[in-house]
């Protein structure tokens, strides 16, 4: 380390203006300032700062600002080193107007130009030595692993090499100010604004980083230090002493250092940073500051996850029962019309007496229909020594297996010849069977239904439950001249049903539209309705989609509360890293890559929600589908849900994102 010693204090010398750099237009010093004032606006009362400054700083210069608290030091390093803007007055760096220069520009000038070492050292808490060095690095284009070679290169520079991977609080003061020091040197530190660097420190931790400052300005780097003892002044080669706001002496006491001129400070190129690598950082850096206060990102996840667990599990049951009804309606017959008494949307129509069986008979001629069957139905006592039960008796045709597609199981169904003679015959299903001769075969025997004798040659296969839920095999089977005739006393019927040839949506229609025709042929008016399957379905599917709509509700309102909850979190995150942002504006962030890590931040929590919730959400549609619950995994949901708690992210996020890109970098820096 340079030697440095106070008694070596030589008279000030004329300053010499020989000296000039590339990037410096000729005749033009690295910063000159004319006439520069700064006021601060408390309330109504206007404090004047600085009175009116005149500097001018030549490229590597060792220079010291001195002068007593509160003369505006700090304010005038902060508007030096473009983190501020004067009042009034001219700042040119490398000839360049200052005040002609957007917020972005004055970023990217920090990045690349300036390195700022703080009294308070300014270190990020939760990162390490190496991560806090490369700081200023991860806003420009220079990849990740040569990144880190030059922090730690810079770290063992610096004497840190056995330190790199502390934290700052397990480091001392002297050892973080040189951490600082290293990450002013990461993008070049072309200027190095060091504000009472040794403020904090004991005297041989003040005297090391003193002799580290001499030596970078030797390799070529401007530094200007700001301080208010005269012993630290006396290391500059020039010593500028501000009082009050106004310089009152500035005198050379050496001269610039004579590498200055020829050792340009070296720095990685600060080209202009890549959007996806930004991306990906900005991720990165998200996680790790969730990770920081897990317990915290865990109740901010608790809303959205919630939300998007009980959506896709409702969901997945919704669409299981659904596809239940859907199933059971298909498993009817998908070739199957049915054609009601009364006209459509006419009330109490169930009862209305206008279809005949002869209507039948009639649409049974149609080309397209493969049978079509009047059914009589009606609730009757059977009963048989020793057992009576209550079941559905339905009066048909003998094509009815044909047209219901539903096979006999045991004997046969009754035929045309004994619909033609009224025979009392009867086929019962499986249900009936069971309960009205549980002691033996049922073919053959005979039961009484309304007191008419009748004799069971048949038993129908299982069926089970329609897709409204009824026994579909609580079921006797009777020829309809019979049952019209004995047991119902009437000819209307409830209903007929028509099997088309096949179930093609085109030969459904056809089969539709001609028995319609056929229909108002006959009866002169609209007194009955049709209906076929894909009709059927529709309605028995209509609760559902009113469930799915409720669901969808419920799916937006737990992510509306859960995204409040990740704009709350984050609001309280940026207020309470507000130093952070200060810093990430000091070593060169620009607005929009702030901005873009809160909102990433955002997006991660409400992703990771997503993330969470999904699974949850899933395991919960496992565990029920295990008890017997049909249920439906669908991709569209989960995916849906992503869509969902990245978008919650982003709008729920934007605000705090954009306040902490508006904060002013020095108010950032000053706060606690
Ligand atoms: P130094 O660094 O020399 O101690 P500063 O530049 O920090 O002095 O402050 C100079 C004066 O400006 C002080 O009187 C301080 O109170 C005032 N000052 C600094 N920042 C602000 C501010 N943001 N608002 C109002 N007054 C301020
Ligand atoms: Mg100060």
């Amino acid at each position: 380390m340079t030697d440095s010693t106070y008694d070596t204090l030589s008279d000030p010398v004329v300053q010499s203006t020989a000296q000039r750099k590339k990037g410096v237009a000729k005749g033009e010093p690295m910063i000159r300032i004319q006439g520069l004032t700064k006021s601060y606006q408390t309330g109504p009362i206007t404090t004047q700062v600085l009175h009116g400054i005149d500097l001018e700083i030549e490229q590597g210069d060792f220079v010291a600002i001195v002068g007593s608290s509160g003369s505006g030091k700090s304010t005038l390093m902060n508007i030096l080193g473009c983190l501020d803007k004067p009042s009034t007055g001219d700042y040119w760096f490398k000839g360049q107007k200052v005040a002609d220069m957007d917020p972005d520009e004055l970023a990217q000038l920090r990045r690349g130009a300036f390195g700022f070492v703080f009294q308070q050292y300014n270190l990020l808490g939760g990162a390490n030595a190496v991560a806090n060095a490369e700081l200023p690095a991860t806003y420009t284009a220079i990849n990740a692993d040569e990144r880190r070679a030059r922090a730690e290169a810079l770290l063992t520079r610096l004497g840190l090499a056995e330190r790199m991977h502390h934290k700052p609080t397990e480091l001392s003061g002297g050892q973080q100010q040189r951490v600082s020091i290293a990450r002013a040197l990461m993008n070049g530190g072309e200027i190095i604004l060091a504000d009472e660097p040794t403020g904090a420190l004991d005297s041989q931790s003040g005297q090391e980083v003193l002799a580290l400052l001499k030596d970078l300005s030797q390799q070529g780097h401007t530094v200007i230090v700001i301080t208010h003892d005269h012993e630290v002044a006396a290391h500059a080669d020039r010593v500028i002493e501000l009082k009050d706001g106004h310089i009152t002496s500035d005198k050379r006491y050496r001269d610039r250092s004579p590498d200055a001129e020829s050792t340009p400070p070296a720095g990685p190129g600060v080209s202009q940073p890549n959007s996806v690598l930004d991306l990906a950082r900005a991720f990165l850096t998200a996680f790790s500051a969730l990770r920081q206060n897990i317990f915290r990102t865990a109740l901010t996840l608790l809303g959205i996850v919630i939300g998007v667990a009980a959506v896709i599990s409702m969901l997945a049951i919704g669409q299981g029962a659904r596809q239940d009804v859907v199933d059971r309606i298909s498993a009817m017959g998908s070739n199957l019309l049915s054609v009601f008494p009364g006209a459509p949307n006419q009330r109490g129509r169930w009862g209305v007496a206008t279809l005949m069986p002869e209507d039948a008979d009639a649409i049974n001629e149609i080309p397209e229909v493969l049978a079509a069957v009047p059914e009589l139905t009606g609730n009757r006592t059977l009963r048989r020594e020793g057992f009576d039960k209550e079941a559905q008796v339905n009066a048909t045709y003998a094509s009815f297996p044909i047209a219901r597609q539903w096979d006999v199981a045991q004997g046969s169904f009754f035929t045309q010849e004994d619909e033609e003679l009224y025979a009392t015959v009867a086929v019962i299903g499986q249900t009936v069977a069971r309960q009205l001769f549980p002691d033996r075969d049922p073919l053959g025997e005979v039961m009484l239904i309304n007191n008419v004798l009748f004799r069971v040659i048949g038993v129908m296969s299982e069926r089970g439950a329609s897709p409204w839920g009824q026994d579909q095999d609580d079921v006797v089977f009777v020829p309809f001249s019979t049952g019209s005739l004995r047991l119902f006393g009437q000819r209307w019927v409830r209903n007929i049903t028509v099997a088309a040839v096949s179930s093609d949506p085109q030969v459904m229609q056809t089969a539709n539209d001609k028995v319609h025709s056929l229909l108002l042929e006959r009866h002169g008016v609209e007194d009955f309705t049709i209906r076929n399957m894909a009709s059927i379905i529709e309605t028995a599917t209509e609760t559902q989609n009113t469930m799915t709509l409720l669901l969808g509700i419920i799916a937006v309102i737990s992510l509306v509360v859960g995204g409040i909850g990740v704009m709350n979190i984050m609001l309280v995150s940026v207020t309470e890293r507000t130093r952070e942002i200060g810093i990430r504006m000091a070593v060169g962030a620009k607005r929009a890559q702030i901005r873009l890590q809160f909102l990433i931040e955002a997006v991660t929590v409400a992703l990771l929600g997503g993330v969470i919730g999904v699974a949850l959400g899933l395991g919960i549609t496992w565990v029920i589908a295990s008890f017997g619950t049909s249920v439906v995994f669908a991709t569209t949901p989960v995916l849906l849900a992503f869509g969902c708690s990245f978008l919650t992210g982003l709008i729920f996020g934007y605000v705090p994102a954009r306040k902490a890109a508006q904060l002013d970098p020095v108010q950032a820096l000053a706060s606690e």
